[in-house]
């Protein structure tokens, strides 16, 4: 599903990852943990195609289509969602017009017909519930003013809406309490599927007690060190990242 080889990438010049490689299949769920400035949103903000972050080398493929030949716009309506460290505020356009213009062009890109106005209305109302969201957040301007909660709660209410192939959720536990962590949780764990694969990069062992992942990968000076399985979580959380970076003052 997700296929990256030997990715180099540069932000404002600089040469940020420096050979990844990450292969995800359908049904998995990833978990990508390291150190502060090792390049994680980096790593979000190239697949998303993000202004800024140039690719510089090797290539990732989504479902097999090279990822830097498509708009955002279109790695969206082609099935990956990318939630944000930091959630954009888009004023004047309410929420629900935004989901209204991402769930068409995705259904259509999907060959789906679109819902009508009263389905929409309804979908999303029942989502917002699902996440302990008050559907009055429909009529708000996206993300204007919401609460950190709010914004990770929203951006879990429109991946729920949208039932991407591939989500890739960047820290979506930063400055959450724990009602919200589960919120989280339970969407996410709600949209694993057979036949999608999640991302999560997350600093905290603490999501991972509630999104169980298939393996974990830490992320450190723009490659992947160390891979394993769900317990390797654990034991960074034991033992920090020093041992794998050769640091002495491990840097959890
Ligand atoms: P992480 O998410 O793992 O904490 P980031 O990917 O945010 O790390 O950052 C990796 C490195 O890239 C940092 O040194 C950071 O300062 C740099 N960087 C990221 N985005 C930008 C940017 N827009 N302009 C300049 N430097 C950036
Ligand atoms: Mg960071
Ligand atoms: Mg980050």
């Amino acid at each position: 599903m997700l296929e990256i080889r030997n990715l180099r990438a540069t932000v404002a010049g600089e040469e940020i990852l420096k050979g990844l490689n990450l292969s995800v299949k359908p049904g998995e769920v990833h978990a990508i943990m390291g150190p502060n400035g090792s390049g994680k949103s980096t790593l979000t903000n190239v697949l998303s195609g993000r202004d800024g972050y140039a690719i510089t080398g090797g290539e990732a493929l989504f479902e097999g289509q090279d990822l830097s030949a498509l708009e955002p716009e279109e790695r969206a309506h082609a099935g990956l969602f990318l939630a944000f460290q930091y959630p954009v505020e888009i004023p004047g356009v309410s929420n629900l017009e935004f989901l209204k213009a991402s769930l068409e062009a995705t259904r259509k890109a999907q060959g789906k017909e679109p819902w009508d106005a009263v389905t929409l209305l309804r979908q999303a109302r029942e989502t917002c519930k699902q996440v302990d969201l008050d559907p009055q957040f429909l009529k708000r301007g996206v993300n204007e003013g919401f609460s950190g909660g709010e914004k990770k709660r929203n951006e879990i209410m429109q991946m729920l809406l949208l039932q991407p192939k591939l989500a890739l959720l960047d820290e979506t536990d930063s400055g959450l309490d724990i009602d919200a962590l589960q919120v989280v949780a339970r969407g996410v764990n709600s949209l694993r599927s057979p036949d999608r694969a999640i991302v999560l990069v997350t600093h905290y062992q603490r999501l991972l007690d509630y999104i169980v992942p298939d393996y974990v990968h830490v992320l450190a000076n723009g490659r992947i060190l160390k891979s394993g399985g769900k317990e390797l979580a654990l034991e960074l959380e034991q033992r920090g990242y020093g041992w794998l970076t050769g640091e002495e003052e491990a840097s959890a």
